[in-house]
């Protein structure tokens, strides 16, 4: 059928007569309204011949829905659009009748330009061509059984057509994306410039395709992979376009489990050291390029004793703690600041940039006060003790990395003092930090130049004031000062170096022994850390350098401290047992100063206890109890068949009591401190000729 393009409005009423004659079923309608239909129409649609239809729309006269399952009223108007563009389209579509009955009819829709108005001419066809509606049903069919989404846009960029796939994937039926902007499912996540890019290559090129991450109708983010094509169109400038776009459903889970491996931790769920450094990474960026004055806070935390838990009630039961923590730090933080896990115990949060310090103040207080609670743990009462360090970007650190050892040395220095608190980072905290970092780095050639050399303090026997042996202590001489075994042996332990650094100082104070054997049977103990007495090879490596030097490994003497037996206890008895079937001697050093001293003398069988100096200087005090304290302990150890010594002795009122005591062994400035080898040398010849010219005169 050949359509006149109709411009005036005589020209239209001269076609309503003509369609008016036909016996062909006709409409004339506008957008969305009839304007004139006539009596072949009319009757097919069971309407009486006198019957108003000017107000009518073509979805007034269908089923709610059509055979695809899609509204008539969205489908009418896609069918409009078509045509508009196409200038004309033919289709099948299910009819409504006065009398409640559904057909099926073909239509061709034909535009016809009235001025500006668009109006549409309908041809109805009761005789479906059999041919067309297949066709037209198997395009519908195919569309909505490919698993690819697709969606076209008008020239406004409106969307018109989207299939069954495109509301599987994005959660939006036909209905709710009909005429929406195809923008309209946008997650934020893009910037402007990723979609000037995307316009500007679908203007040049006519095509784009790319990963967007949108937002589901259920409010969660996913990636799909989009390719868009631009349709152009004769008779309009603005293109229409046709975007397809991929099931993404299983890639997504697929991502969000490998985000949720990658970036949270396993036992409380919360972000991982990873997430943590990136999200610490992003905050300094926006820092450095929001050009604010304001920098932002972080805080490291550490729970007190955390090995003692561990070792004491298990691991699973140490899980827990951690995970009781952790939950309380995030319920009582703010949902702006990020708190995660660094590993093992040790935890972070990262405070907003909007926070200062006293609002950061406010919210630890809260965190304590609910600690000073205990948590209830497998129906068992816990005190949990937690340290803190805070620092601030950019005012203590460059980076994500200097940031981190701020905040953890302030937060070692928070557990120096008592534990259970945090405390800021301040400079001075820093100086002695670069300080411990430059001997780590001057260790390894101190070691190597034999610079750390082994001084000897004299044992002696209390009853008859006789030289026995010897304790070997390290001295480092850097630039003429002194630095102290107590500062450089944990940063041994720490870098790794304590068992390079002990056999070194074992090969040579053994060395040493032997010339000093020479003048006596003197025996020689030895300090060693908790790291090396763990080491696997460390008994046979000391028995091989006893035979080097021909010394009975009876004559040397293990000190250890408590420290030693807390980290994994069994592994360290068996230690202990293996230096006593090679002959060692084993002695509990500092004893009195750690926690469950009396435990350990049950559990295992040392040959001497070290009274620590702390108990001896009390005795100055003159106060019973420390008089009765000391007495037991000796007794104690002599009763578990161990001799005794007693450190820092330094006068003569603390020898007295020692003696009256029973006290077997004392060490202190009152005899002499620790000596070089050529001092230690002097110091025995004298001590010797005093006793002979003693003897003598007996
Ligand atoms: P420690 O084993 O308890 O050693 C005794 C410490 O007390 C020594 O300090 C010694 O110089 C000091 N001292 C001795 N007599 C007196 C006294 O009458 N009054 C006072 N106020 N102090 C006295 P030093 O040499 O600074 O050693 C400190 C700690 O470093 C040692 O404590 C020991 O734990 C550790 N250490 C020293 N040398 C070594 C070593 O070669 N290996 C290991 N693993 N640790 C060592
Ligand atoms: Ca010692
Ligand atoms: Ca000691």
């Amino acid at each position: 059928m050949v359509v006149e393009q109709i411009t005036d409005s005589t020209k239209l009423s001269h076609f309503q007569q003509l369609i008016h004659r036909s016996s062909t079923p006709m409409i004339i309608m506008e957008r969305s309204a009839f304007i004139d239909v006539n009596i072949a129409a009319k009757t097919l649609f069971q309407l009486s011949p006198e019957v108003e239809v000017t107000a009518l729309a073509p979805h007034q006269l269908s089923p709610k829905t059509q055979s695809c399952g899609k509204s008539s009223l969205h489908k009418s108007q896609y069918f409009i659009t078509k045509a508009l563009h196409k200038g004309e389209c033919k289709f099948s579509w299910r009819m409504l009748d006065a009398k409640g009955v559904q057909k099926d009819i073909s239509v061709q829709l034909i535009c016809l330009s009235h001025a500006k108005q668009s109006l549409f001419l309908a041809v109805i066809s009761e005789h479906i061509s059999i041919a067309h509606n297949y066709t037209n049903q198997f395009i519908d069919k195919a569309l909505d059984l490919i698993s690819d989404a697709i969606m076209l846009t008008d020239e406004n960029n409106r969307i018109y057509y989207v299939n069954h796939a495109f509301e599987k994937i994005t959660g939006y039926s036909f209905d709710e994306a009909y005429q929406k902007p195809a923008g309209f499912m946008k997650s934020g996540i893009h910037d402007h410039g990723f979609y000037q890019r995307l316009w500007q290559s679908l203007e040049q090129t006519g095509t784009w395709q790319g990963e967007i991450w949108d937002k589901h109708k259920e409010g969660h983010i996913y990636p799909k992979h989009v390719r868009i094509t631009s349709l152009e169109q004769q008779d309009t400038k603005s293109p229409h376009f046709l975007a397809v776009f991929a099931d993404c459903d299983e890639k997504v889970k697929y991502q969000q489990q490998l985000t949720k491996l990658a970036y949270y931790d396993d036992l409380t769920n919360l972000p991982n050291r990873k997430l943590l450094m990136d999200t610490l990474e992003k905050h300094i960026h926006e820092v450095n390029t929001a050009d604010c004055q304001y920098g932002f806070w972080l805080g490291y935390f550490d729970i007190d004793d955390f090995k003692v838990i561990n070792d004491s009630k298990g691991h699973g039961f140490g899980d827990k703690v951690i995970k009781e923590v952790l939950s309380l730090l995030s319920n009582l933080s703010c949902d702006s600041d990020m708190v995660g896990r660094m590993g093992g115990d040790e935890f972070l949060i990262i405070f907003s940039r909007r926070k200062d310090i006293t609002q950061i103040r406010q919210v630890l207080e809260t965190i304590y006060q609910r600690l000073a609670q205990p948590v209830y743990i497998d129906d068992m009462q816990y005190q949990v003790r937690l340290s803190g360090g805070l620092c601030q970007y950019p005012f203590h650190g460059k980076n994500a990395e200097e940031l981190l050892s701020k905040a953890d040395i302030a937060m070692y220095q928070a557990k120096k003092s008592e534990g259970n608190r945090y405390t800021l980072f301040e400079t001075e905290i820093g100086d002695a930090f670069a300080r411990s970092n430059n001997i780590e780095l001057s260790l390894q050639n101190a070691i190597r130049n034999k610079a750390i050399t082994p001084y000897f303090q004299p044992k002696i026997s209390m009853q008859k004031g006789q030289l026995i042996g010897f304790e070997s202590l390290a001295r480092w001489q850097q630039n003429g000062q002194f630095i102290s075994p107590a500062e450089f042996i944990p940063i041994a332990e720490k870098s790794g170096q304590i068992s390079q650094l002990s056999l070194c100082l074992a090969n040579q104070s053994l060395s040493m022994l032997k010339w000093f054997r020479a003048s006596g049977d003197y025996t020689l103990a030895i300090n060693i850390s908790a790291k090396e007495l763990a080491d696997y090879d460390f008994p046979k490596a000391l028995f091989a350098l006893t035979e080097t030097h021909q010394i009975p490994a009876s004559k040397i003497e293990i000190e250890i401290t408590e420290s030693c037996l807390i980290d994994n206890f069994t592994n360290v008895r068996r230690q202990l047992e293996v230096l006593k079937s090679m002959q060692f001697k084993i002695a509990l050093d500092d004893f009195g100063t750690g926690y469950s001293s009396l435990n350990y003398l049950k559990e295992l069988s040392f040959d001497t206890i070290k009274i620590d100096r702390s108990f001896i200087h009390k005795l100055e005090h003159n106060r019973k109890n420390d008089f009765i304290l000391l007495n037991t302990i000796i007794e104690l150890a002599h009763n578990l068949g161990a001799t005794v010594v007693a450190e820092g002795v330094e006068n003569v009122e603390q020898i007295d009591f020692l003696k009256r005591f029973k006290c077997d062994f004392a060490q202190g400035f009152f005899y002499a401190k620790a000596m070089s080898f050529s001092e230690t040398q002097k110091y025995i010849k004298h001590h010797n000729e005093f006793f002979k010219i003693a003897k003598n005169e007996h």
